[in-house]
């Protein structure tokens, strides 16, 4: 019994262990799927602690597979945990787990990467976007080839205040290669910085919390994990549509050792690219000898700014991808070839 004054939280009651679990179900990891496992619990424990406080909290857990790290989110005094899971496989192992904590554990037999999190828990879970964080939270030790998307649509997300932050800025602790938790975190001047490290860094504040060497997991991936938790800012420090920061980005992130002023050229078509880039730097006042990984977010802000200035003065800006360009002038170079080289009638 709990002491009086102090509230007693749910535990688990003793279940057969995540490993059995994995054995009494047949569940072998699927290579093609990247299915690594957790089963250390001291390990799964940290993992969710990460997320902050987690009392009374509606959790959404991606890819729970066998339920490790599920079990240690029940445990950690939730009121609610949904899990989308998209290996049916797994569903049996999970239903097991929401009878030994009845009416916590909802399963989605789904793919997170359409699942509407927007219609997932009631709207009283929602918090103004100016105030604290909703009690809400987003954990998931998912494969890499389906955290990085899901990062990038979510931050999107995030953007427009849509998917799982139609409830506020809810958080997020994910699991990554260690490589890419390190771009998403890196700091200006670092040699990680990346695209990744901007769009993920203007939108939210990122913390890389801890590596977790590879040989936790079963099997063993080729690579370390670092897990990363995001908390969405208030202002984003870029104020200006996700598509066109995204796009900026891109395109100075294209050559990371090259001068930034080489990869803003290719924001703007041949004829008149040189004299509108140095109109843009000079707009931004950026020295155009900065490397990309050298540049702030303040300064890729002035950089983003400059160019909407242009598009709104020339929308055809918007939809100009210099790749386009190139593929339609090789095509039309083939073509001049091939009427060149036929007989003349
Ligand atoms: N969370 C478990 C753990 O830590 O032991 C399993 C981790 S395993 C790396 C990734 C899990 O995500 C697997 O159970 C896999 O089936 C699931 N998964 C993969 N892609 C998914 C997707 N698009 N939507 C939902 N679940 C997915």
């Amino acid at each position: 019994m709990a002491s009086p004054g102090k509230l007693a939280y749910f535990r688990l009651p003793p279940l057969p262990t995540v490993g059995e679990l994995i054995k009494l179900y047949k569940l072998r990891a699927e290579k093609q799927l990247s299915q690594n496992f957790l089963f250390d619990l001291r390990l799964t424990d940290k993992i969710v602690r990460q997320a902050g406080s987690l009392r009374d909290a509606r959790v959404c857990e991606v890819g729970p597979g066998p339920g490790g790290l599920t079990r240690s989110i029940l445990n950690a005094g939730v009121s609610e945990v949904l899990v989308v899971e998209k290996d049916t496989r797994f569903i049996p192992g999970l239903k097991l787990l929401s009878e030994a904590a009845p009416g916590m554990l909802r399963i989605v037999h789904g793919d997170i990467l359409t699942y509407r999190m927007d219609r997932g828990f009631p709207e009283n879970v929602s918090k103004p976007w100016g105030e604290d964080p909703p009690n809400l939270h987003i954990i998931g030790n998912l494969p890499f080839s389906v955290s990085t998307p899901l990062i990038i649509k979510w931050l999107e997300n995030i953007a427009n205040r849509t998917g799982p932050f139609v409830y506020g800025r809810t958080r997020l602790t994910l699991t990554f290669q260690k490589e890419v938790a390190e771009r998403l975190t890196a700091s200006t001047g670092s040699k990680q910085r990346s695209r990744l490290s901007i769009m993920a860094q203007y939108l939210c504040t990122v913390r890389n919390c801890f590596t977790i060497p590879g040989r936790a997991f079963v099997p063993k991936p080729k690579v370390d994990v670092g897990v990363v938790h995001f908390t969405p800012l208030i202002q984003p420090q870029i104020p200006q549509p996700f598509k066109l920061v995204e796009k900026v980005v891109r395109n100075v992130f294209q050559f990371r050792r090259k001068h930034c002023h080489k990869g803003v050229e290719k924001l703007f078509p041949e004829v008149c690219r040189l004299e509108l880039t140095q109109e843009m730097m000079q707009k931004a006042d950026v020295d155009p000898t900065l490397r990309p990984t050298e540049l702030t977010i303040p300064q890729f802000r002035a950089l983003v700014d400059a160019y909407a200035h242009f598009c709104a003065h020339e929308p055809s800006l918007l939809s100009y991808e210099f790749r386009e360009e190139l593929r339609l002038k090789h095509l039309s170079k083939l073509r001049n070839r091939t009427m060149a080289s036929q007989p003349a009638q």
